[in-house]
């Protein structure tokens, strides 16, 4: 078989500004994923 990179797809965090890829657990809902982590997407609500 032919030798490929992985090129999980990539999004940028809006609270961190840091960009996170693609992760399994988000497999069924990767399109409403907006955040790299619950931490991140607790802290939007902040100031
Ligand atoms: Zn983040």
């Amino acid at each position: 078989m032919t030798h490929h990179k992985l090129t999980l797809p990539q999004k940028t965090c809006p609270v961190c500004q840091r960009p996170f890829t693609w992760r399994k657990k988000w497999a069924n809902n990767w399109e409403s994923v907006k955040y790299c982590s619950v931490r991140c997407a607790q802290r939007k609500g902040q100031s």
